[in-house]
């Protein structure tokens, strides 16, 4: 619920591509660069808009690096693009396959295959009762031609830790918590243990872009292992206005009138609800099961809330600011002190629960001007 405003400049991109270069030997480098063109050939029938985009992109690449440009641009290739290719890739070669299999299965004993219509499934399922479902699936199967043509790339991704790569793209984001869920930290400490990357567009489903830079999410181990594979359209950390409509909003069960409840009270009464008008973002929380882990921390939530009605209040912000003042705290740091963490949101990546301590003060205030 966090966005990465960070994008990497030039400089930073080339130190990226290079860093990934380390990982692969020459054959693989080359293969690499057919396997992109691979894709590129097809799009250019089916979808030249796109593939014309990409190569915009591509033609600038090609004036910075010359003849390894097709790879330089394709690592780093800004969300929206990898969104839109994506798409591409859904529309043209995974549902029509799925489409094929379904219509194959159905033939035969499709209870007990029907579990496995995921192509992921599907190709590690043994069909060794079904031999000749598996030889019409093949047939019928078009997706698998680009998958095999980039399924060794995920062991590479494997070579990132041993590369420090997955440390460098921490430190490069400057991102200090899991934007996923904002309630735990991604440390970088001594190169040697850092935060997990999150494939956004799973690397099993979709192996073309599992070394693509914005593919990659500094994230929680829990964010990361609850998100896994699916299917299901979510926001990414990396998309623009990313999460701008998920609120984070509490409400009492005996009347919302925080001010009239003791602290306990608050915590026995409270329910934390996170909400969005976009569908991908409500999928994020309800796939992640982002409200279940707010309600979990119920104490600290009743406590913002307390801090809030005091903080507001003219006679406790006079003391609280003569406090800070003779404490050498600024008025621009006050809140921060008070708080734990920014109410600005543009320093929302710093501190765990930020968000929710910022929807929080905007909804008591909004509660109390009525
Ligand atoms: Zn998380």
């Amino acid at each position: 619920m966090i966005s990465i405003n960070k994008r990497l400049d030039l400089h930073e991109q080339k130190e990226y591509v290079l860093k990934v270069k380390k990982c692969m030997d020459t054959d693989q480098w080359n293969k690499f660069e057919q396997s992109i063109q691979y894709i590129y050939e097809d799009m250019m029938n089916y979808e030249y808009g796109l593939y014309n985009d990409i190569q915009i992109n591509g033609i600038r690449w090609k004036k910075e690096v010359g003849k390894d440009y097709i790879i330089y641009s394709w690592l780093t290739l800004e969300y929206s693009l990898l969104e839109r290719i994506k798409n591409y890739i859904d529309k043209n070669y995974i549902k029509p396959s799925l489409n094929n299999y379904n219509s194959i299965l159905r033939k035969y004993d499709y209870k007990e295959l029907q579990g496995y219509c995921d192509l992921v499934k599907r190709r590690n399922y043994s069909y060794s009762n079904h031999k000749d479902v598996s030889v019409k699936l093949k047939q019928f199967n078009n997706y698998d031609k680009i998958y095999s043509e980039f399924v060794n790339y995920i062991n590479i991704y494997g070579e990132f830790s041993k590369q420090k790569i997955n440390w460098w793209i921490v430190d490069k984001t400057n991102v200090k918590v899991c934007p996923y869920c904002n309630l735990a930290y991604t440390y970088n400490r001594k190169e040697k243990v850092t935060a997990q990357l999150d494939h956004f567009f799973s690397k099993s489903e979709y192996p073309m872009f599992s070394l693509c830079y914005y593919n990659l999410i500094p994230s929680c181990p829990v964010c990361n292992h609850i998100k896994l594979d699916n299917n299901k359209k979510m926001s990414s950390p990396y998309e623009e206005n990313a999460f701008k409509d998920i609120e984070i909003t509490w409400k009492l069960a005996g009347g919302n009138n925080s001010d009239e409840k003791t602290l306990k009270e608050l915590c026995n009464e409270i329910e934390i609800n996170i909400k969005s008008d976009k569908e991908a973002d409500i999928n994020n929380i309800t796939i992640m099961k982002i409200d279940e882990a707010y309600n979990y921390h119920k104490d600290y939530a009743s406590e913002i809330i307390k801090k809030i009605q005091t903080y507001l209040n003219e006679d406790s912000k006079k003391l609280i600011q003569s406090i800070a003042f003779k404490n050498l705290i600024s008025d621009d740091e006050i809140e921060r002190f008070y708080f734990g963490t920014y109410l600005d949101e543009a320093k929302n990546t710093d501190r765990i629960l930020s968000k929710m301590v910022r929807d929080f003060t905007k909804q008591y205030k909004l509660m109390n001007t009525k």
